[in-house]
């Protein structure tokens, strides 16, 4: 299967352009959608839902028409929106055969088979009487991805999963999200590089609407190769001294120790070290620049 969106364009009537003619075709396996708050990841994930209208641009899943053929896309869809709502006095069990009434799963034995097994590959079996409203963040998005995955869904999307998420919880929450069938397209949209980097083949990095870069994480590394270096600054003056002279690409705290990063295609100087380059490198570089990106 392949989704295939075409100059989706959308501005919001406080005249927002959340979409700028932005293009983009995502094949099977796990696309990572990646980018800041306010690139309109959302807008792009709720438009490929059926949930809201674009201003122009169409998509298309296969040879069905995403924007016209709405009743069929949500009968291919499973969607863990990024503001995930449950009622907190119902059961996950309880809440997932709802849900599966709904999507139309009738017959209750079936349906029982689906729902325990969905239960057990999101590890909730044994909380799956408790109520929804006791359930902590991690088992939440869990839950989500068990309702996302009802009715054997051909495309899944999963807005910002990970947020909010600690350690533990967003571990548990990635392996489950690496484990969905390779025969579906998986769009995980995210502003948390680490969460691409497990588990995505492909990613865009989006900002402003628009897709800034396009590629295989590894292709889009190796266009940094030696080019990163590192120093450790001491003072305010001198953090200020290297943002001057060069193209820093971020800067962080490190045991107490302020670390600066910075793109250089020719060796910066003795102070700075060439450091292995990583895909937060891109990132940071890349929502940085105006298009074209850093890779083109
Ligand atoms: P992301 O999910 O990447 O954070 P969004 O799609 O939520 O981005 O938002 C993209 C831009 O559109 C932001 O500037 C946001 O404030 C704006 N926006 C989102 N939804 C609305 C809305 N319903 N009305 C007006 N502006 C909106
Ligand atoms: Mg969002």
């Amino acid at each position: 299967m392949a989704l295939r969106i075409s100059n989706l364009s959308k501005t919001y009537s406080n005249g927002v352009k959340a979409l700028q003619n932005l293009s983009l075709t995502i094949g099977n396996n796990m696309f990572g959608l990646l980018g800041p708050n306010g690139a309109g990841k959302s807008t792009l994930m709720r438009t490929i839902a059926t949930l809201q209208e674009p201003d122009t641009g169409e998509i298309f899943l296969d040879d069905l028409n995403v924007l016209k053929e709405k009743d069929k896309v949500r009968a291919l869809l499973g969607y863990l929106p990024q503001e995930f709502g449950v009622y907190p006095r119902m059961s996950a069990s309880d809440m997932l055969h709802h849900l599966g009434v709904m999507k139309g799963i009738t017959n209750a034995g079936e349906r029982k088979e689906i729902v325990d097994a969905l239960l057990q590959q999101t590890n909730l079996w044994d909380s799956r009487k408790k109520n929804l409203g006791t359930y902590s963040g991690g088992m939440k998005q869990r839950f989500g991805i068990a309702q996302a995955l009802l009715a054997n869904p051909k495309l899944i999307i999963v807005d910002e999963p990970t947020a909010g998420l600690d350690p533990a919880e967003r571990n548990r929450f990635l392996n489950l999200l690496g484990s969905i069938g390779q025969n579906t397209v998986v769009i995980l949209s995210t502003h948390i590089v680490g969460d691409v980097r497990e588990l995505c083949p492909r990613m865009a990095v989006i900002a402003g609407g628009q897709v800034l870069l396009e590629g295989a994480p590894a292709e889009t590394l190796e266009t940094l190769h030696g080019r990163i270096f590192s120093k450790i600054v001491a003072s305010q003056a001198e953090m200020t001294a290297v943002g001057e002279g060069h193209t820093v690409v971020s800067t962080q705290l490190t045991g107490g120790r302020h670390e600066v990063r910075i793109y250089s295609e020719t060796d910066p100087g003795a102070e700075f070290v060439p450091v292995e380059q990583n895909l937060e490198d891109v990132y940071f570089l890349t929502i940085k620049q105006p298009k074209p990106s850093v890779a083109a």
